[in-house]
């Protein structure tokens, strides 16, 4: 490779690695639900399908004292895990210990390239271990103990590895170009970094369900081929060419039943797990298919894409307006004045975690408003609202619900509709040939 095609090569693996770290999660707020139900194992007994309020109260009756428990256990987490995004990495700058963290990788690296990727690696590395028991605490011990998951432990242990890995090797490869851009721009860098950032969010789109998701679950193509056959003429009846059916093998982890749209342009999929294909009945799956359906057909994949730049560009641009000037301020406890020096890494963090915790109610209202767009175009395809009532009630029994989470939990963590409020809502609907 000449000098050229090493620039290129190297721009471009920074860029799909800084957008994969910020978009990680886009295509999980488009599952069917993920918060309001809980699986447990124990309550697979139940099989026939029953649609009605009652059933909903004595689901709520037998499952709300679980679901009570798991709302406290998680309400604590995840303040904990809010204080520790901005304890780390105030701990790691105020103490001095980012400016010798960035004199040590300087020593080691001397070149931008270098000193950026190994700083970065390292500061991810002491990041992951002082978040270690918390993490391992939210999502694996508190998942088990509620029932959400089966997961081994190895397995466990090998996709949070796996994580860590492709963070580390990303900020390894790319940290040094928004320091060379901090160097030589100091006003605009944040637009050119946000720029540069545009082709690669499509491209992330693009290659994260073939690159990147197959690092985890294994997909293959639906094994029952009369539901697949019934499937694919539901997405000629939407006018979808090309949009492939996949199942994942999640039955090894959990017994919560999803699906999720993924992908734009040829690499669209629907992607089903094998738990929802194990549970529902065909109508019921039709059901669950066309919701998907409507997330592409709505071009709520796109919107998100707009969506994650819109915000990338204000998270950018507030960096640049107030990193310099905390710098200034703080730079005797510091131990560095200027934000190119890559020990100015955890104030980005800080900043942008800040960022988050008002972009991340404003998210979930609206993948909440998607959700329900996506409900409304399943009931109109389908003219089958018994079978939508009958799977969300499916997805419910087979859960526990939070009884009375406060306002903020329901803020932060509320990225689809309550199942009873889509239930009311599909039972409200009046079909045509009603
Ligand atoms: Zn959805």
């Amino acid at each position: 490779m000449n000098n050229k095609s090493k620039t290129f090569f190297i721009i471009f693996l920074f860029l799909f690695t800084l957008s994969f770290c910020i978009f990680q999660g886009e295509k999980s707020s488009l599952a069917i639900e993920k918060n309001l139900l809980i699986t447990t194992q124990k309550s697979n007994i139940h099989n026939t399908i029953l649609a009605n309020n009652i059933y909903l109260n004595q689901m709520e009756n037998t499952n709300s004292n679980i679901g009570q428990k798991y709302y406290e256990s998680d309400r604590i987490v995840q303040l904990l895990k809010i204080i520790m995004s901005f304890i780390v990495p105030a701990l790691i700058l105020f103490t001095g210990f980012s400016s010798k963290l960035g004199h040590f990788s300087q020593k080691i690296g001397r070149n931008l390239f270098l000193t950026a990727g190994i700083y970065g690696i390292l500061y991810t590395l002491i990041d992951n271990l002082l978040n270690l028991p918390l993490t391992f605490y939210g999502s694996y011990v508190q998942s088990h103990i509620f029932g959400i998951s089966h997961q081994p432990f190895v397995s466990w242990i090998k996709s949070y590895s796996l994580e860590l890995l492709l963070t580390s090797c990303g900020l390894l490869f790319l940290l040094w170009i928004p320091y060379k851009l901090i160097k030589n721009h100091p006003k605009r860098w944040w637009i050119y970094t946000g720029i540069l950032i545009i082709p690669v969010t499509l491209f992330i789109y693009l290659a994260q369900p073939v690159i990147i998701d197959p690092l985890f679950n294994d997909f293959k193509p639906l094994d029952d081929k009369t539901v697949e056959r019934s499937l694919i003429e539901l997405t000629k009846k939407a006018n979808i060419e090309n949009c492939k059916i996949l199942q994942i093998d999640k039955s090894k982890d959990t017994n919560m039943i999803n699906a999720y749209m993924t992908g734009i342009g040829s690499s669209k999929r629907i992607v089903l797990w094998d738990t929802a294909i194990k549970s529902l009945n065909l109508r019921e799956l039709r059901f669950i298919m066309a919701h998907e359906i409507g997330h592409y057909v709505l071009g709520h994949i796109k919107k998100l894409v707009v969506v994650d730049i819109i915000i990338t560009f204000i998270v950018l641009y507030i960096i640049s307006k107030l990193a310099p000037p905390l710098i200034n301020k703080y730079s005797k406890k510091l131990r560095f004045k200027e934000l190119y020096n890559v020990a100015s890494y955890p104030i980005a963090i800080i900043i942008i975690n800040f960022c988050f915790l008002f972009i991340t109610p404003s998210m979930n209202a609206y993948s909440c408003y998607m959700e329900r767009q996506a409900d409304n175009f399943a009931l109109e395809i389908t003219q089958d609202k018994e079978a939508g009532i009958s799977a969300f009630d499916k997805l419910a029994r087979n859960g526990f619900v939070i009884p009375s989470p406060d306002p903020l939990y329901k803020l932060w963590k509320y990225d689809h509709p309550p199942i009873n409020e889509r239930v009311e809502h599909f039972k409200k609907y009046k079909q045509h040939k009603e």
